[in-house]
């Protein structure tokens, strides 16, 4: 007990130090504040912190001016510190044998998270916050980041001639230069910057990252209920806006969308119902056309693909004969199967130029449905 004394009196004595770190260093031990005679500690520097406290406050006021733009209710708080902070802190416990008290950068996250929760009326909790604050004292600055927001939903394409994906800028790779305004993609409408555009304009995040269930030819009409995707929304402002379920965006329609909590992990089984117009460079005979209700229910297999998920299949199919070089084919078939190698000689076995023993080309595919086993 005399020594603990003894210790805190020495400490006190030797080293100016401001009422947060003495409170902090001191309070395990059986000396109460009242009875060392803390030295004018207001107006000397403290030996530790240099009087950080007192910075407190415009910390406060500068991450609580910058809060009002986004909308939360739960946050978590990181503090950046001069390291020579903590080595004071460290050396002075060290040298006094302190143990056990509370270490100086938690001792100002603590206060600080006070003071941020009285005033916005949220919560600071550490796991999955909808924001995260980094407080830099090195020059009271502080960064926001916030949780992403999941949406998950079906576009319409209701045009020809738009691509799905934007495609990288061919000076930059897509890291970004003046041909393409630093933006790394080539400009121009496709589905992806629609939706893009459409979740920065209403929930002011900074990029979307998209993650399609299966993909389209530029071509391509996409009908039906329209193929679902979900999108990633980086960095959020204002999270809870209200999302109505469907949403035209002229030639591209949203439909079932709402926020969910997390993208479903791994692959997403579906089925398209794919229309195709298919042209031939030798007349077609019926012997042949015939032959395409074979392809119903054999394995179609891709010897280029690495991933080999699972076995895609063709379900039904139904052609029509348009004209001598011409003919029509509906298939309903495993998502993932890509449409344009199906027809034309390719790596896929078997794939219709093979099997009718005729040059087929894929003139155009349209998606009358896309079905989520
Ligand atoms: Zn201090
Ligand atoms: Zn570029």
């Amino acid at each position: 007990m005399k020594s603990q004394l003894s210790t805190s009196v020495k400490l006190i004595q030797n080293y100016d130090l401001c009422e947060h770190c003495s409170g902090r260093l001191v309070s395990k031990t059986p000396v109460k504040k009242h009875q060392v005679k803390i030295s004018n500690s207001s107006k000397k520097k403290c030996y530790i912190c240099k009087n950080i406290f007192d910075t407190l406050d415009l910390m406060a006021l500068n991450i609580i001016e910058k809060l009002n733009d986004f909308h939360f209710k739960t946050f978590h708080l990181g503090i950046i510190l001069k390291p020579s902070l903590l080595e004071r802190d460290d050396f002075i416990k060290s040298k006094f044998k302190i143990q056990g008290v509370e270490n100086l950068k938690f001792s100002i996250a603590r206060q600080l998270e006070k003071k941020i929760s009285r005033r916005t009326h949220t919560t600071r909790i550490y796991d999955d916050p909808d924001i995260f604050i980094e407080a830099n004292f090195k020059d009271i600055s502080c960064k926001l980041r916030t949780k992403p927001l999941v949406v998950y939903g079906r576009y319409n394409k209701k045009i020809r001639n738009i691509s799905q994906k934007q495609s990288s800028c061919r000076s930059c790779n897509g890291i970004g230069c003046h041909n393409c305004e630093f933006k790394g993609i080539v400009s121009g409408k496709t589905v992806e910057s629609s939706i893009s555009d459409f979740f920065i304009n209403k929930f002011e995040c900074n990029q979307v990252k998209i993650n399609w269930i299966g993909g389209e030819d530029q071509l391509s009409l996409v009908m039906g209920n329209g193929r679902p995707f979900f999108a990633k929304l980086i960095n959020p402002k204002k999270r809870n806006k209200l999302l109505r379920k469907t949403c035209d965006l002229k030639d591209i329609a949203l439909s079932e969308l709402q926020k969910i909590s997390v993208q479903p992990k791994g692959f997403v089984r579906f089925k398209s119902e794919v229309s195709i117009t298919v042209e031939t460079k030798k007349p077609i005979s019926s012997t042949h056309l015939r032959k395409l209700k074979t392809l119903v229910n054999i394995p179609i297999l891709n010897s280029t693909d690495e991933k080999k998920n699972f076995t895609k299949y063709i379900y039904q199919i139904n052609y029509k004969k348009l004209g001598k070089n011409q003919f029509h084919l509906d298939i309903i078939a495993d998502g993932g199967i890509p449409i344009k190698s199906l027809i034309e000689k390719s790596d896929l076995t078997p794939n219709i130029s093979d099997l009718m023993k005729n040059t087929c080309r894929c003139q155009q595919f349209d998606f009358k449905n896309i079905l989520v086993c």
